[in-house]
Parts: structure tokens; sequence; C-alpha cells
């Protein structure tokens, strides 16, 4: 059987490593080579669990969606992300990587930031634990995302600029690698996402694989087994689809669907789906399928979604993609957004517009009746309130 999991030498299939500069080394062999270790001790896993609980709210719920399961002919299930702490997976993987900075010793805690939402969850956990926190985040984005540089500020992050380049996420994460650079020995690195050099995205993957885990033993009780028929979640880096998918990777009952922010259309040139676009190439620090033109140069990616508009996608998924374990759908603005309304209608919730994409994909695609479906709802709709406000003209 196929292994969907990483290998020793940290890729998945043809996709993954570590490509970094000669003086980033240290840092990440140390992280490298005492990460499984640090997960593995009963005391880690014990006051992770206990935060997951007490402090994230855990486990999330998986909710049948009746009405929605109605509309669409089949049985869908949410797995309700967006009522964690912060709203959304992403405080899952901060949690971790703060009990893994402070087992290594680290007291300063640096993340990237593009839309906020990462610096948000990052800054939440840093002063939960008392620990230094500098977020970079590009010049135009700290413009465009307010609210989310007065919440890290609330929370006691200092928000530095990144003013090189086109001033967003990649001047951001480069901006971040030099401060790691530089201050090698006390700084913990926080990555966002299923992304960046071995062993980033197989630990943010393990921390986040807490989604599966719940699946499993909330569909026994609800269905009387632990396999859907099909998991769905949308694809920024990968997070919350890495850990969606994960207890289900060597699950052959069990379909992976991905789905990708096809912006203004997969062929408009404002496009963020990796899948169809992208070419095998190095962005932060892994070799991973990316968006490029062919000098290599890295593509602007667009989508309405803050969180999908990312140039490639993490190398587990690239992986997924290339073996065609996993089904890669491409889901455009207008369409994200006419499902994440109806979610609101039908279900009375409102998702983020990231959720929206995964959510969409019912009117693209038809289910048995009796399949059931596992849609992870990756996050709450507050932060993008005035973006469906703008688009609705509400
Ligand atoms: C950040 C974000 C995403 C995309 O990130 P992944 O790492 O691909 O999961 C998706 N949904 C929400 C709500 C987010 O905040």
């Amino acid at each position: 059987m196929k292994n969907y999991n990483v290998n020793e030498k940290g890729y998945y299939g043809e996709f993954g490593g570590a490509y970094i500069p000669e003086m980033l080394y240290p840092n990440v062999e140390e992280l490298r080579q005492n990460y499984l270790k640090v997960m593995a001790e009963p005391e880690f896993q014990k006051e992770f669990d206990q935060l997951l609980k007490d402090y994230v709210g855990r486990p999330s719920p998986l909710y049948f969606a009746k009405r929605l399961s109605e509309k669409y002919n089949t049985k869908i299930y949410l797995k309700r992300e967006d009522l964690n702490h912060t709203g959304a997976h992403k405080i899952n993987n901060t949690i971790g990587q703060i009990l893994m900075a402070k087992r290594l010793g680290k007291h300063r805690i640096i993340a990237e930031t593009g839309a906020g939402q990462h610096g948000v969850a990052t800054a939440t956990v840093c002063a939960l634990m008392g620990l230094e926190c500098i977020v970079y985040m590009g010049e135009i984005d700290i413009k465009r995302q307010a609210p989310n540089v007065a919440r890290m500020k609330m929370l006691g992050a200092t928000v530095v600029p990144a003013l090189s380049g086109s001033r967003t996420l990649k001047d951001a994460t480069n901006e971040a690698i030099r401060d790691w650079i530089n201050n090698p020995v006390d700084t913990h690195y926080i990555i966002g996402s299923a992304i960046g050099p071995h062993p980033y995205p197989d630990m943010v993957t393990k921390f986040q694989s807490v989604i599966s885990e719940e699946i499993k033993w909330q569909l026994k009780e609800q269905e009387g087994r632990e396999n859907p028929d099909y998991v769905v979640a949308c694809i920024g880096g990968g997070s919350n689809a890495a850990g969606t998918y994960y207890h289900f990777l060597h699950e052959t009952d069990v379909n992976i669907i991905a789905v990708e922010a096809a912006g203004l259309g997969v062929d408009s040139g404002e496009s963020a789906a990796t899948s169809v676009l992208g070419k095998e190439g190095i962005i932060h620090g892994c070799k991973t399928l990316l968006m490029q033109t062919n000098d290599g140069q890295i593509t602007e990616p667009y989508s309405i979604s803050a969180g999908l508009d990312y140039p490639g996608v993490g190398p587990m998924h690239a992986h997924l993609c290339k073996t065609g374990r996993a089904e890669f759908m491409a889901i455009t603005d207008d369409e994200a957004m006419k499902a994440g309304l109806k979610l609101c209608e039908l279900e009375g919730i409102i998702p983020a517009i990231e959720s929206s994409h995964a959510l969409a994909i019912f009117e693209q695609k038809s289910f048995k009746p009796d399949d059931v479906v596992v849609l992870s709802l990756s996050g709450r709709g507050d932060k993008d309130l005035e973006n469906y406000i703008d688009y609705f003209k509400i």
C-alpha cells in the first residue's frame, strides 16, 4: 500500500524536504531531532489535551446538518472547528507549537501572518503562556486587516511591518526567517499551516490530526461506523485539510476531497487553484506544487478568501494530488459566497469564506442518498462580515 505520511527524510513522495539557507539549519535540525520525542511524552500529551479541552473547547461537535442534507439528498456532517476559541482550527496548531517551544527552552515566539488569523492565534497562545510574541506582517496587509492587527496588539504582541517587495505575506515570511537566523537560541518560529521545511508540515499535521481523531468516534456514535464515505476540506496551505484527512489517509473506503480557491476562475489569471495551475517548485523551505511563471517567479495568487490566497499547497497535499488519492476541486469566489449564504439560511451558521468554498462542492458534485460526507467547517464568518456585506449589498 502507498504511504501518504511523511518518510524519514521528510518527504511525501517527491514533495517536502527542507530547502533552507545554511544559517537556518541548526534551528530546523534542533526541531527535527526533538519534535517526535517531545510529542510522545505523556506530560506533553496531557497538557496538550487539557488545553484543547478547557481552553479551546474541544471536542468540537460533529453536527448532522439536516436541512443541508435534505437539500442535497445526502448525509452531510459538519465538523465544527468554527466553534473553537478564536474561531477556527488554527488554534489547535498554535497550542501544540507553544508547548513544543516551551519544552525546547524557547521564550521568544515569532510568526508571519497574511490576513492576520494565524497572527491572532499565535498572539493568543503567547498571552496564555506569558511568552514574548513578534508577528511579521506585510505593510499592505496591516492596512487591509486592521481588526486583526488590533486583536494582536490587545493580546500583547508586537506587530512588525514588512516593508520590502509587495509588502504582503511572502515578504513577512522573509522577515520572520531573517529574525530566526539572527535569534537561533531563544526563539521558536510558529508556522501556521502544513507548509515550511520538514518537520513543520508533519508537526502541524499531527497537531491538527485531533480533528479526524474526533470524527472517528463521533461518527461511530451517530452512524455506527468510524469511516465516512467522503471527507471534505478547503485548502490554503492545507492544515485543516491535513487534520481532517489524517486518520483516513490509509482507509481506502474513505474518499478524500480537497477544495481550492479558483478566485475569478481557474483561467482568469486571478486564482489560487494550485493543483491545476501549479508546477513543482520550492516555497517557504519545501518542494511542492506552486504557482509560478516559466522562469520560476512565484505568481501572485488571488481569492476573495484571505486564508486560501496562497500560491502553493503543503507537500502532503501535493502528494495526494499527484497520486490521485485526493480529488481536487476548484471553487470560484461567486460559488463560495453563495454557498456561505445558503448555510446561513439552512442551518443558522455563518461560515468563514474559506469554509464556504468547501460547502460549494455540493452544487458541483452529486452524492448518493446514503453517502456520509464529513466536511470541515474550518472557521466562523465573523471576520468576513464586511466581505459578505459588500458582496450581497446587505
Ligand atoms: C487559515 C484558514 C484556512 C486555510 O488554512 P489551511 O492551513 O489550509 O487550513 C481555512 N479556513 C479558515 C477559517 C482559516 O482561518
